[in-house]
């Protein structure tokens, strides 16, 4: 079968079918998304070798339970080891955990994978196939929005115009949160002011405009800093980037000023899905472009470019 694997790059390869371990399902993909841990995993983000992608949606063909049979599905992404039982919150931190196509196992950049039964989620008929790819994206922007503190006044600053900074903004507005968002891109930050956000200069932080509450979202070095930046004192940053490089921050604004910083990576599913069958959030016009998955050089070269969103394949 075609799947895209790091050691490949960033082209479709034929590869094995996955074989399917018991309590395993075999998932034909449908669609999967591009983001940024799968660009940096051609970075060295970590030791993973082989097929890449987390983003997806798919149908069983083949499982243990027969119930999951021609099931339409997405999943975690975290798993604990089969000895263990399945829980999200946990399989995020356990010392022997995998993740799709991030860590010790294989990912959905292909046309089947294989997937822990106990940890898909059904894809009720409302939701196609392209925002079932986006729905572990949506869950990551729901935990970062989870994690800021309650009752503090102001505008929630979103730093960042990319993928999951406009799913941040997403759910911001689904809570009738006031925000305002900074980035760099017109085309991306019309997209996030048609959502609901409202446009801040980066001039106007550097000028010592301040924010209780800020999402950081950009995926760059440079980004974390202006976040820091732009907190007022005893405020709160969420880190929603995975970087492959070390970052040098100013730290003594942290300690003078009193401010959290508050890391974040992966969310709870069930809850964004349930949010967007309900029409509660909409992804799909974030969708800058489809391609089929032999097309798969082209759709990372144009998930690079500044203008895109979110990039999929087709397999
Ligand atoms: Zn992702």
């Amino acid at each position: 079968m075609l799947a895209v694997t790091v050691q490949g790059g960033q082209t479709a390869v034929q590869v094995p079918l996955p074989e399917r371990k018991r309590g395993e399902a075999l998932v034909r993909v449908k669609r999967v998304g591009i983001c940024g841990t799968d660009l940096a995993m051609f970075d060295g983000y970590t030791d993973h070798t082989g097929v890449i992608g987390h983003e997806f949606a798919g149908v069983v063909e083949e499982a243990d339970n027969d119930a999951w049979i021609g099931k339409r599905v997405t999943s975690s992404i975290n798993f604990t080891p089969s000895d263990y039982p399945f829980d999200w919150k946990t399989a995020k931190h356990h010392p022997r955990r995998t993740a799709l196509g991030i860590r010790g196992r294989d990912g959905t950049m292909a046309e089947y994978a294989v997937i822990p039964e106990d940890a898909l989620i059904e894809l009720p008929a409302s939701v196609s196939d392209a925002s079932g790819a986006t729905v572990e994206p949506l869950a990551a922007a729901m935990d970062a929005v989870d994690r800021l503190p309650p009752g503090v006044g102001g505008d929630i600053l979103v730093v960042g115009d990319g993928r999951i900074a406009q799913l941040v903004g997403r759910v911001l507005q689904q809570r009738h949160h006031r925000w305002a968002i900074v980035g760099r891109n017109r085309m991306k930050l019309s997209l996030a002011k048609r959502a609901g956000g409202r446009g801040e200069e980066e001039a106007n932080i550097h000028k010592g405009k301040r924010f209780s509450r800020v999402i950081e979202a950009t995926g760059s070095p440079e980004g974390i800093r202006l976040a820091l930046n732009a907190v007022a004192p005893t405020g709160t940053v969420v880190l929603k980037s995975t970087l492959s490089e070390e970052v040098q921050l100013d730290l003594s604004r942290v300690v003078v000023h009193e401010i959290r910083l508050i890391g974040s990576r992966c969310g709870d599913l069930e809850k964004a899905l349930e949010a967007m069958a309900r029409g509660k959030i909409e992804v799909t016009d974030m969708i800058t472009a489809v391609y089929p998955l032999a097309r798969a050089a082209e759709a990372f070269e144009h998930a690079r470019r500044p203008d895109a969103v979110k990039v999929q394949l087709e397999p």
